[in-house]
């Protein structure tokens, strides 16, 4: 792949004129967030990082203070960078000693900065989508707002009746609807949305759309859910009839509405280049799909993207859990800091573009090009492997390895 990127001159460190935030984070993706800090980025820029620890012990230790205090920042300086963090389960309450298992911190951070969360797979020259027919890459638009991830559950012990009840501020007479009369235990969730944040998810996935000039889909199960999975349905129409279907029209791209289930059955026909618009958990699940389909889940870009403009980039994969017992056990691992490192451009990139700062966009850029061009050498982590074109050249290397390969590319460009 020619990246385009080859060259910047440099005898002293690049400024980064704006504070970024940064939020520490687990296990193997925090082993390799420093190696990628310390190797990459720290000899070349000079850089006011505001940094919030969102290490398990110490989200516990401040009562999850610092995860808000990380998204107040965010809010503040507008662009965040975040290693990826364990979610606790009664598993992990008890292997970190926790004082209860916290909210997830993506959830808490996306709740707060509100919008939506975009993943673009890294496409490397020698790493096709298992997918033959994708020529372009699937894009995801993931509302980043409500349902199952602000949930409030209940599991109840035996007979009774569930009631959803809506209380109006006014004093109007509350509106109820029985769910569900129980004869025995079961389980009870209740969800929410509202329509400010369908509507900033809507036209944060058509402003993207037609920014990039590819088709916008978008899929729920209305007809199941009618109210619920209707209303974004509806305000999603009536965005376009009223702000975009014009401008669609003349950069020649579409907006497409259909089930959900039909979707995913199309989308493996398609031939990509798309946004695909998902509600909060399909697309959760749908980007680590596409993930695995175009090489692994550490091959996805990802960035949140508040209706303020506030930006936080992550890795859309978790700690790799797996990897950091073996790496405690002294054994070598093989873990992709490939989406950190993307995480870590990206945030660059857009400060660099707030900032004025055309250094740092380049940086950026070469950062990326750095690490594109040395999966395309063959030098590539265990994931990768398998996935990539049948080279004798390529190598399986170790998760130092791999970052150590793409410092010294990144040295001989700048
Ligand atoms: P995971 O960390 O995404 O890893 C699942 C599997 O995917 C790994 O075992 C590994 O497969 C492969 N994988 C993921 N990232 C990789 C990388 N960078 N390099 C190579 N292989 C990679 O998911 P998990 O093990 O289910 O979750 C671990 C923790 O992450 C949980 O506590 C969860 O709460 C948290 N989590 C955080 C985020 C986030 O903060 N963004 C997202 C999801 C999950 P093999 O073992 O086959 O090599
Ligand atoms: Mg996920």
């Amino acid at each position: 792949m020619n990246t385009g990127v080859s060259f910047m001159p440099l005898s002293e460190k690049i400024k980064v004129k704006t504070p970024i935030v940064e939020m520490d984070g687990d296990e193997m993706t925090r082993i390799m967030w420093r190696m990628v800090k310390d190797q990459l980025l720290l000899p070349y820029l000079d850089m006011d990082l505001r940094y919030y620890d969102l290490h398990i012990a110490n989200r516990d230790a401040t009562d999850d203070r610092v995860t808000m205090e990380a998204a107040e920042a965010i809010m503040h300086y507008g662009v965040g960078v975040k290693c990826a963090t364990i979610t606790p389960t009664e598993e992990r309450v008890r292997e970190y000693g926790l004082k209860k298992a916290w909210k997830s911190p993506n959830g808490t951070i996306r709740e707060m900065l509100d919008g939506t969360v975009f993943r673009t797979p890294i496409l490397a020259g020698n790493i096709h989508p298992l997918i033959a027919s994708w020529k372009r890459p699937v894009t995801i638009g993931r509302h980043a707002y409500g349902d199952v991830y602000s949930n409030v559950e209940i599991r109840v012990d035996g007979p009774g009746r569930a009631e959803l009840i809506f209380i109006p501020a006014g004093g109007d007479v509350p509106i109820r609807k029985t769910i569900k009369e129980f004869t025995g235990p079961g389980i009870l969730q209740g969800i929410h949305n509202t329509d400010a944040s369908i509507e900033s998810f809507a036209s944060a996935c058509f402003t993207y759309a037609l920014d990039r000039e590819i088709d916008l889909w978008f899929s729920t199960k209305d007809t199941i859910s009618k109210t619920y999975d209707g209303r974004f349905r509806e305000i999603f129409a009536r965005q376009y009839e009223t702000y975009w279907k014009d401008r669609f029209a003349a950069a020649g791209i579409g907006y497409f509405f259909t089930l959900i289930d039909d979707a995913v059955a199309r989308i493996v026909k398609s031939a990509g280049g798309i946004l695909w618009a998902l509600k909060n958990y399909d697309g959760d699940v749908m980007s680590d799909m596409i993930a695995a389909v175009c090489g692994s889940l550490a091959m996805m870009r990802s960035v949140l993207v508040s209706p303020r403009g506030y930006c936080e980039y992550e890795a859309a994969h978790g700690t790799v859990q797996k990897h950091y017992y073996k790496h405690l056990a002294g054994e070598e691992t093989s873990s992709n800091s490939m989406a950190l490192i993307f995480a870590w451009s990206g945030a660059l990139r857009k400060r660099g573009e707030l900032d004025g700062t055309p250094e740092v966009v380049l940086f950026a850029d070469c950062l990326e090009a750095a690490a594109l061009e040395t999966i395309e050498g063959g030098i590539m982590t265990g994931d990768l492997l398998p996935v990539a074109e049948r080279d004798p050249k390529n190598r399986k290397v170790s998760t130092e390895g791999f970052i150590e390969a793409v410092a010294e590319n990144l040295r001989n460009k700048l």
